[in-house]
């Protein structure tokens, strides 16, 4: 007995008192993701990374809304969403204590506009993820025809695109003498 009280005498305390004091984590340490509506474009290249789809995205054409939300109760920390995301919206931070009493307290969404089709009117895209693509495209802007083409074409829908793009392979032809019509 007193061989086992020098013993732990010797060694000194092994263990930490958390919760009761607080933990000293590594600086590699991974916790909670933090996300900033400001600067997200709900462009859902975090959602499509997300492992374990704690993070998506519905998009409700009709009303011209998309809804960008996160689930932390699913959250693994992994930081697949940090490294994917444009604008650094998204940044894992050191906090790890998320237990809550209500399950529904784990969420949070952001609601955000679409565009709408310059030609034909329809929600295509968010608004802000096409803003910041026109940005980026103006700024390199030069004498490349699909640099040009793509800056035109930014605020266009998909199936407008396609139109436009049949239509041009159209005028190709006709001028390569390819059609008879
Ligand atoms: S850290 Fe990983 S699991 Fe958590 S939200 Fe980001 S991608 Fe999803
Ligand atoms: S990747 Fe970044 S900008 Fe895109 S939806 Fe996620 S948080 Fe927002």
């Amino acid at each position: 007995m007193l061989k086992t009280i020098r013993e732990v005498l010797r060694t000194g305390n092994a263990t930490v008192q958390y919760p009761f004091a607080p933990v000293k984590r590594p600086e590699y340490a991974r916790g909670k993701p933090d996300h900033d509506s400001e600067k997200c474009l709900a462009c859902s290249a975090c959602a499509v990374a997300c492992p374990p789809n704690s993070i998506q995205t519905v998009v409700d054409i009709t009303a011209g809304k998309t809804t960008w939300s996160i689930n932390y109760g699913r959250c693994i920390y992994c930081g697949r969403c940090q490294e994917v995301c444009p604008t650094g919206a998204i940044k894992l931070s050191p906090e790890f204590e998320l237990a809550v009493m209500n399950k529904s307290d784990l969420e949070e969404t952001c609601v955000y506009s679409l565009a709408s089709c310059s030609e034909c009117g329809e929600f295509f895209a968010p608004a802000k993820a096409v803003d910041y693509a026109a940005r980026i495209l103006s700024r390199s802007r030069g004498d490349d025809e699909h640099m040009r083409r793509a800056i035109e074409l930014i605020s266009v829908c998909m199936n407008c695109k396609q139109k436009h793009d049949a239509y041009r392979y159209w005028e190709k032809s006709k001028q390569a003498g390819e059609l008879l019509c």
